[in-house]
């Protein structure tokens, strides 16, 4: 019997089982071959602190220190720039002043990016602190800390039935019973899903879908050096990927748990937001893919013990923010299962907590 049984290898899984070796001996049971096969495998692997609700740009502070310092860090500068255009002034202030952005001259937001458009763009804001994220090493180097503290990490292993014992849970997985005293449920779009086979009442997890595009760099530019740029409202985005342009239509349809794709017009109806800003024409699309971002209905995550049976543990609800809160996240599951105090203020813990939503 192992002391936690954490359902679900993406991100949200992973690192709350890197932080509960701590605490105990860790189980993680993944249904898919590899972890980080679904939402965790598809992101834009950004770190920009002021987005999200308080909740989550309080998670985002606390989790800034792992992401520049651990294991030599995760982060490479990269910028966050806002455009706008004429009839879009004001969405483009209040955009502003929720997520930090100082606005610039537009020759030098010209300067930054040179295929934005005169005609659409006449209004520009940045953040200069806006970073990537490894997030394929930080799931590793998760990973890593579980194996290296004896923990297991299963891979094709779905769970299909959850049984409560006097001494804790029996979870039927890949053909094999595993036991644990403590469960955490981490399993994404699948967490209500999970919830039910275990016998506690939902969160009301609503997975909701965004897309991407990769283009071939546009014009030929070397586009390395681009910051990320978002139309007002989050009607789209695009950021620099290896010499190749990602863009996002910013889609977010709620849709049962599933394994993702994007949905064509609603790639093309963003890719044409995208364009409308743009000197360069989107003449192909060499890849797209879309992935689930699961929200509860007041979008901050939701991290801690069941309140009906406090041995079930939810760490749900990452929505957009998966990796850049993980760091924090994993850590106050951990916190509040060893009886530890928190980085995070009460304030912030309560608006994080499963009670909430009861
Ligand atoms: C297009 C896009 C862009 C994004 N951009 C960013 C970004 O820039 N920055 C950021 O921080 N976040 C971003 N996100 C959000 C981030 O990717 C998610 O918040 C995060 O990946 C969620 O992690 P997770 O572990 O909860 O979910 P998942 O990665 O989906 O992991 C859940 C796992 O549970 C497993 N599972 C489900 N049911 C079972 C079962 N019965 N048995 C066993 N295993 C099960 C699944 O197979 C899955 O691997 C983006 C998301 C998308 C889709």
């Amino acid at each position: 019997m192992s002391d936690f049984i954490v359902i679900g290898g993406g991100i949200a899984g992973i690192s709350a089982a890197a932080r509960l070796s701590d605490l105990g001996t860790v189980t993680v049971l993944e249904a898919e071959e590899a972890l980080g096969y679904h939402a965790s495998g598809r992101s834009a692997a950004m770190f920009e602190e002021n987005y999200g609700n308080p909740a989550i740009v309080a998670l985002n502070k606390v989790s800034a220190d792992y992401h520049f310092h651990a294991n030599g860090g995760y982060l490479t500068p990269r910028g966050f720039m806002l455009v706008a255009g004429p009839g879009e002034e004001a969405q483009f202030a209040a955009d502003v002043t929720e997520l930090g952005l100082h606005p610039i001259e537009i020759e030098d937001a010209y300067a930054r990016v040179p295929i934005l458009k005169p005609e659409t763009v006449t209004l520009a804001a940045l953040h200069e602190d806006a970073q990537d994220l490894d997030t394929d090493r930080m799931i590793q180097d998760f990973a890593r800390v579980v194996r290296g503290a004896s923990g297991k990490v299963v891979t094709k292993a779905e769970v299909t039935a959850i049984r409560h014992t006097g001494a804790g849970w029996q979870v039927t997985a890949g053909g094999e019973v595993y036991a644990a005293k403590q469960l955490v449920n981490a399993a994404g779009a699948w967490v209500d899903r999970i919830a039910a086979l275990a016998g506690i009442a939902p969160i009301g997890i609503t997975p909701k879908r965004r897309s991407m595009a990769r283009l071939p760099a546009p014009g030929g530019h070397d586009v390395s050096t681009w910051p990320m740029l978002m139309g007002v409202g989050e009607g789209w985005y695009a950021k620099p990927d290896a010499g190749k342009l990602l863009v996002s239509p910013a889609d977010a349809d709620p849709v049962e748990p599933h394994d993702a794709f994007a949905d064509d017009m609603v790639l093309a109806e963003g890719l044409a937001r995208y364009e409308e800003k743009v000197t360069e024409p989107v003449t192909r699309v060499e890849s797209n893919w879309a992935g689930l971002r699961s929200f509860v209905r007041d979008g901050a995550l939701v991290l801690g013990p069941d309140p009906a049976r406090p041995d079930f543990i939810w760490c749900a609800a990452q929505g957009g923010y998966g990796f850049q809160t993980a760091p924090a996240a994993s850590r106050l599951i951990a916190d509040l299962i060893g009886g530890r105090p928190s980085e995070l203020d009460r304030e912030t813990i309560a608006a994080l907590s499963p009670e909430r939503l009861r």
